[in-house]
C-alpha cells in the first residue's frame, strides 16, 4: 500500500505553522512524528493533500525547567523523554509510560503531543500526564490558552482543539516532597501492541500522620477517553497510607469509576478486574517512591 501524494510544509516557527494552518483550514493535517498520521493516510482512513510538519520548530521539542514547573514541548519524543534527567528524576511515571509505548523505532519518532492529539482511550502517555496534573498549552494565530489535560479529550480521536489551533506543549508542576507516582500498562505482548488497560497513580503522604494527603489516579482503555478515577481518589484522601487503603481504592476504581467494553483485546469483566489490581499496585509503588 503506497502513501498518497501530498504537499509537505515544514515551518520553522510556531507563527508560520499557525499561519499555514489558518490559510489551509481543515484541508491541512498537522504532523509530528507521523506514526499515526502516515499509517492512517496509507490505510485511507484519513485524507489530505497538505501536511504541515512541526518537527523543524525547535522550541516545540524542548523540555525546560523553571523553579516550580517543567514545560514539555509537544514534539518531544518518547526516546527523548525517557532519557531526560528531569523526567527521570521528577516524573518517573512519564518515563515509564514513554518506555511502554511501541518499539524502539516508534519511540524514536512518536511524540508526546501526537500521542495526546491522537486521543486514543489507550494512549500510553495520557494517564501519566493526568496524574501529574498537567495543563495542555494551546495556540492559534490570535490566542493562547491552557486547559487541564483531563478536559482536553472529548471522545475517541476527538480533542478540544479547534481547526486553527496547535498543541504547543504541557505545563507540569514539580511534584511536592513526600510524593511518588507509578504507571503500569497491561498488554498482551511487550511492545507494538495497544494495551488492554493502563493505570497511573500519584500519591502524596504526610510522614508524621502516615496519611494520604493527595492522590490522583488515571485509567486508560476503560471509557471513551482516558479518565480520572475520582471516586477512588476521594475514598483514599485522608486514609492511612497502607496496603488495605490501596486495595479499597482499587475496588472503588474497579466498581465505580470505570465502564469498560468488550472488544477483541479483552472482555469488559477482565478489564474491570485488572483496573482493581493495577490501581492497587500503582498506589503501592507510588507510596514506596514517596517514602
Ligand atoms: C507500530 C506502532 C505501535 C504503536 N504502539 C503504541 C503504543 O504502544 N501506545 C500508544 O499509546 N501508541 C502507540 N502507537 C501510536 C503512535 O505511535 C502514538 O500515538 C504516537 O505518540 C503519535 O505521535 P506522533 O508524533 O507520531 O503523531 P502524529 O502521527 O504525527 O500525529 C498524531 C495526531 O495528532 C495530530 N497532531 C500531532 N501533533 C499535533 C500538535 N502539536 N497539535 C495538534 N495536533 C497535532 C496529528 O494531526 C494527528 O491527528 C503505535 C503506532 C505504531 C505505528
Amino acid at each position: 500500500m503506497l502513501l498518497p501524494k501530498f504537499e509537505l510544509h515544514e515551518p520553522v516557527s510556531i507563527e508560520d505553522a499557525l499561519e499555514l494552518k489558518q490559510s489551509h483550514g481543515t484541508d491541512a493535517r498537522l504532523m509530528a512524528g507521523g506514526t499515526d498520521v502516515l499509517v492512517l493516510l496509507k490505510k485511507k482512513v484519513i485524507f489530505t493533500d497538505t501536511i504541515i510538519s512541526l518537527l523543524q520548530i525547535k522550541e516545540l521539542s524542548q523540555i525546560t525547567q523553571t523553579n516550580d514547573t517543567v514545560i514539555i514541548g509537544t514534539c518531544a519524543t518518547m526516546a527523548q523523554l525517557s532519557a531526560s534527567p528531569v523526567i527521570q528524576e521528577k516524573f518517573s511515571a512519564i518515563k515509564t509510560a514513554c518506555q511502554s509505548l511501541g518499539s524502539h523505532l516508534i519511540r524514536n519518532r512518536a511524540t508526546i503531543g501526537g500521542n495526546c492529539c491522537n486521543a486514543s482511550p489507550a494512549g500510553d502517555t495520557i494517564p501519566a500526564l493526568m496524574i501529574y496534573d498537567a495543563k495542555v498549552m494551546i495556540e492559534s494565530a490570535d490566542n493562547k490558552r491552557e486547559l487541564p489535560i483531563k478536559d482536553f479529550f472529548k471522545g475517541p480521536g476527538k480533542t478540544d482543539l479547534t481547526p486553527n489551533e496547535i498543541l504547543t506543549g504541557f505545563k507540569l508542576p514539580i511534584p511536592p516532597a513526600n510524593s511518588g507516582a507509578h504507571y503500569i500498562q497491561l498488554g498482551k505482548r511487550q511492545s507494538s501492541e495497544i494495551n488492554v488497560v493502563n493505570v497511573g497513580s500519584f500519591l502524596e503522604y504526610d510522614p508524621d500522620t502516615k496519611k494520604v494527603l493527595n492522590t490522583r489516579i488515571a485509567l486508560g482503555s476503560v471509557a471513551a477517553t482516558p479518565i480520572r478515577a475520582e471516586k477512588a481518589e476521594n475514598l483514599l484522601k485522608g486514609k492511612p497510607a497502607e496496603e488495605s487503603s490501596f486495595y479499597d481504592a482499587g475496588e472503588a476504581a474497579r466498581k465505580e469509576d470505570c465502564k469498560p467494553i468488550d472488544d477483541f483485546r479483552g472482555s469488559a469483566a477482565y478489564r474491570q478486574a485488572m483496573i482493581g489490581v493495577l490501581t492497587k499496585r500503582t498506589l503501592q509503588a507510588a507510596f514506596e517512591q514517596a517514602k
